[in-house]
Parts: structure tokens; sequence; C-alpha cells
């Protein structure tokens, strides 16, 4: 196999796109998602102006840190781009080596650790990256263009510095049905006209991380199709403001703390993560904008390839276990139980798990290899194994936090309370802890940990570790399919001396379910 180059510099200039300055820093992405008149509804009202709301903002506030970390860290958090010959947010780098892998797993752990949230640019930085290997394997079998198209759009989103929901998940109606089968044909999102310039679509997506922080949104099929499942095969790129697109914001555990006087029962009062369900009632996709129109069988192809970069993502919530980590050790000290070893013990039990879920996302990125388009894809099964870990360990470390928090973390009172002239005496005086602990800095470690695994924050932390790039069983079906049982039968036989065939040789995980190589050379740098 022979990789083509990334070193294609398409320029700035497109036709299609309008020319923008970029944004460099949070408070100039801050200001980006002014005045765009997007139709927002949460808790029943239509909201004027997302940036202000005060249950959206924090989502906002932790986007904006992808930006200012890529100012703070430009070697962590940005690199140059071979496709605009210019320095690019590392969110919107396509991956030419494993290195490029390996360096968005130490940013989104930095990010995690900034945050203690989601903060929501990874779903588009792996939807860049699969849609650049599967468009150009689309383009060689039938002649295409969806390639081009798309290296324009992210020599766009790259040179002005965008924000980019990757839109997969669709509200799915009876599971058991394929799209084409559905009493409502909308359940999945799908081309209901084909015009001279483009397509309009109509259907929805559920969960979207980010959507409304975002600048575009790219719509993609969420499973295998068949050939009846034709006109859901459609991938393509929408402005957020584009006519015809509704989002209803979804509600988080203790969002309306951030309506309330206070910032001290928020626990993170800065950061919060976003998901909406976007509803698109005819909107229309130019043709120069869409990357798969029809192209059914290479549906499960991008679906592969986008959980296969976004399992090993989920690396971000070891930066967010980090602020648990300390969360627990800064409240044992707190309560004046440090010292204990069972604490010391589950502390460590912390990390152990911790780094369990970074050490497998991170080896996924290190043993990518490339795919036909030069793009750099990672190691499947481990990538897997990240996320599937990822659905469990999570849930551990919030037991093991919440377990050295003490039951005060859900009885505890309303700031309000604590500052009443009548309450906030008794308050002060029986909920103290160690000597020379000030019982603020104890109220505020307990609601961080309140707000990690059961507040707004456990939606990032727990639920969508959970179901974020599929739920636990998808992981088990890939590690199925790639697990190479009868190869490992095979050599068990060798070994306790029974007669079998030679063991064949492990095929690698790659080439099994990637159709790819794992011949020498084409490995890690
Ligand atoms: C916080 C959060 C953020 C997310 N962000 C994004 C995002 O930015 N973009 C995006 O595209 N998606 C996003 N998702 C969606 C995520 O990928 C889905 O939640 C996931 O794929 C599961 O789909 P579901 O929620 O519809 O659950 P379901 O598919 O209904 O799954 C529920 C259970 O049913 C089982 N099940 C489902 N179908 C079948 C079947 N046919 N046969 C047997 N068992 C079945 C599942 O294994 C699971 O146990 C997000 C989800 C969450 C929770």
């Amino acid at each position: 196999m022979n990789p083509a180059s990334l070193h294609t510099p398409t320029g700035q200039a497109h036709p299609g796109y309008p020319e923008i300055a970029p944004i460099r820093t949070g408070p100039e992405y801050i200001e980006s998602l002014r005045g765009r008149n997007l139709r927002v509804f949460l808790l029943g009202e239509r909201v004027d102006e997302p940036v202000d709301h005060p249950i959206i903002r924090p989502s906002i506030n932790a986007v904006a840190e992808t930006y200012d970390l890529a100012v703070r860290e430009p070697e962590l958090a940005s690199t140059l781009s071979p496709m605009t010959g210019e320095r690019v947010n590392r969110f919107l780098h396509i991956a030419g080596s494993a290195e490029d892998l390996v360096m968005q797993n130490k940013m989104q752990r930095k990010l995690g650790q900034n945050t203690g949230t989601c903060f929501q640019r990874c779903v588009g930085m792996d939807a860049l990256n699969s849609l650049y290997s599967v468009t150009y394997e689309i383009d060689e079998k039938y002649e295409t263009h969806y390639h081009e198209n798309l290296k324009a759009f992210i020599a766009h989103v790259q040179h002005g510095n965008l924000v980019i929901g990757g839109a997969m998940t669709d509200p799915k109606g009876d599971r058991s049905k394929a799209p084409h089968e559905q009493s409502d044909p909308d359940l999945y999102l799908h081309v209901v006209e084909r015009r001279p310039d483009g397509v309009v679509i109509r259907g929805a997506k559920a969960h979207q991380t980010g959507c409304i922080n975002s600048h575009w949104l790219i719509v993609m099929p969420t499973a295998r199709l068949g050939e009846h499942d034709k006109d859901y095969a459609i991938v393509g790129a929408v402005p957020v403001d584009a006519p015809g697109i509704t989002y209803i914001y979804g509600r988080q555990s203790c969002d309306t703390r951030f309506l309330e006087e206070g910032t001290m029962d928020r626990g993170n009062a800065q950061y919060a993560g976003q998901e909406a369900l976007v509803v698109f009632d005819d909107v229309f996709i130019p043709h120069e904008r869409i990357f798969m129109n029809g192209e059914y069988d290479f549906a499960a192809m991008l679906v592969e390839r986008f959980t296969c970069y976004h399992r090993r993502s989920y690396v971000c919530k070891s930066g967010v276990g980090d602020v648990l980590t300390g969360a627990a050790g800064a409240i044992a000290d707190y309560n004046g139980a440090a010292q204990a070893s069972h604490i010391k013990d589950k502390l460590v039990e912390m990390t152990h798990l911790n780094e369990t879920i970074y050490a497998t996302g991170i080896a996924s990125s290190y043993q990518s290899k490339p795919t036909k388009s030069g793009c750099y894809l990672c190691d499947d099964m481990l990538a897997n194994v990240c996320k599937h870990h990822v659905t469990k360990l999570p849930y551990e470390m919030g037991r093991l936090a919440q377990d050295l928090a003490g039951g005060l973390m859900v009885t505890l009172p309303s700031e309000g309370d604590l500052h009443a002239e009548e309450t906030g005496g008794m308050l002060r005086k029986y909920l103290k802890g160690r000597d020379g602990v000030d019982i603020e800095d104890r109220w505020k470690m307990l609601r961080l940990i309140e707000n990690m695994t059961m507040g707004r924050n456990a939606v990032g932390y727990l639920t969508e570790s959970m179901h974020g790039a599929g739920s636990p069983q998808a992981q088990r079906i890939q590690i199925l399919r790639a697990m190479e049982l009868e190869y490992k039968k095979t050599l068990a036989k060798k070994l306790a001396g029974i007669e079998t065939e030679d063991a064949p040789e492990s095929r690698g995980y790659f080439s099994r379910v990637f159709g790819g190589t794992d011949e020498p050379g084409s490995s890690l740098p």
C-alpha cells in the first residue's frame, strides 16, 4: 500500500465558503457565537442569545478553553497543517502520523484536567479524520469527488479555527428495524429531495454534544445500511444556523442551580458539557459540502472508523478522573481522614483505574497505521478496550470518591442557608471538618464531587462514558470480531500437545478490521 500524501495544499479561498478572520482565543471564540439567531429551546422557552444564558454559558467556556490552551501551549494543542501551511488547532488536524494521534490524547487529558467536563471538540476531530480516509476510498471505487469536497471544507475550518459538531446518532425509533422499515421514515435522517444543486435532508440527530457551540455540523449515518436505505447514506456539512434547524436543549441534573444566586452549590461553576436534540426540517446541503450521497456500502466503514477514533478519544475521561481523584484526596484531608491506610489505598485504586483508561487509549494511538488516504487510523482492538473500560471504571471511581466524601455530599443544605442569619452560624459550627479548614472550602469540594458523580458533569463523566461512541455491547461486538479465537485455540492446542493444524500467523488487528495492511515499515514512527 502506498498511502497518499497529506501534503496537498489547497489554499484558503474555496468556492462556497466565505472569507473569515481566524479565531484565536477563547474570548474571540465566544464572540463568534453571538448574534446567530439559532432556534434554541431550553426549559420550554426560546433562548434569544445562548451565549448569555446562565445554564448554557459554562458549556461555551469549556470549548473556549480548547482555544486558550492552544495559545498557552501551542506544541500540545496546535500543529502545522500540511493542507493549508498554517498552524492549526489540533482538533482540526488530519493525523499524518501515529505521533499526531498520540498528541490528540495528551491534549484531551489536559483539557479534561482543566475543565473537569466534556470540552466537546473531539467528536468533530474524529469525524474529519474518519471521513478523510472514507471519502478517499469512496472516490476510488465510484469516481466521485467527495474527498476534494472534504479537503476544501477542512481547509476552510482549519483557516477559521472553527468548531465542528459530529452528528451521527439518529433517534432510531424501533431498534430492531432498519431505517427504511421504521413506521416514521424521519426517525433516521435522510434525503427527501434531490435538486440540481444539492439535497434536502429531514430527520433529527439525538444527544448532540456541543452542537449549539459549533460553527458547523457534519451529519453522518449511524449504522450499517443496505440497498433500501440508500437515502439514509448521506454525509454533509451544514452551518449550525442553516434554515430549518431547531435545537432542543438536554437537561442536566442540577442545571437550575445555575439560575440561583451564588456559585457554591454549582460544584463546577465555570465549566459544563452540552447536548441537544437537533431537528433538521428540510435543510439544504449544496453538492460541494456533500461527502457521501447514496453509497450505502460505505456507511459501515464510516461508522467503524469514526468509532475507532472516538472510542480512544475517551482518554479525555482520565483527565476528568484526575480531577475526581484530587477532589477525593482533598475531601479526605478536609475531613481529617487523609492518613488512614484504607483512604490512601482507595486513592491508589482510583489512580490505577484512571491510568488503565489512559493506557489503553494512548496505546491505540501509538499502534495506528496509515490508510490509503495517508491519514493514520488507530488500533481498533485497543480503542474498543479503552472505551469498554470507560463504560465501567469512572463509575467505580465515582463510588470511591463518594465513599471518601461522606454523606454530607448529598445532605448539605443550600448556600442560601449558609448565608442566612438564622442558620448560617449553626451550619458553620456543625459542618466544620478538621481544624484549620475553611468550612466553605469543604463545602465547595463536596459540591464538586456531587457535580461530577451525580450533578451536571456526571452527564459527561458517567453516562456519556457509558453510551457515547456506542453503548458497551457495541464494543463487545468489535472485540468479538477482532479477537482471533481460532488462532488462539490453535496456539493452546499446540502447547497442550493436541494434534492440530499449524497456527496461522496473526493477521494483526488493523488488517482484520479495516482491510488495510500490517506490513513492516507502515507502523510507528
Ligand atoms: C452524553 C452523551 C453525548 C453524546 N454525544 C454524541 C454526539 O456528539 N454525537 C453523536 O452522534 N452521538 C452522541 N451520543 C450518542 C451515543 O452515541 C448513543 O447514546 C449511543 O450510540 C447509544 O444509542 P442510544 O442512546 O440511542 O441508546 P440505544 O441504542 O437505545 O441503546 C440502549 C440499549 O439497548 C441496546 N440496543 C440498542 N439497539 C439494539 C439492538 N438492535 N439489539 C440489541 N440491543 C440493542 C444497547 O446495546 C443498549 O444497551 C452521545 C450520547 C450521550 C449519552
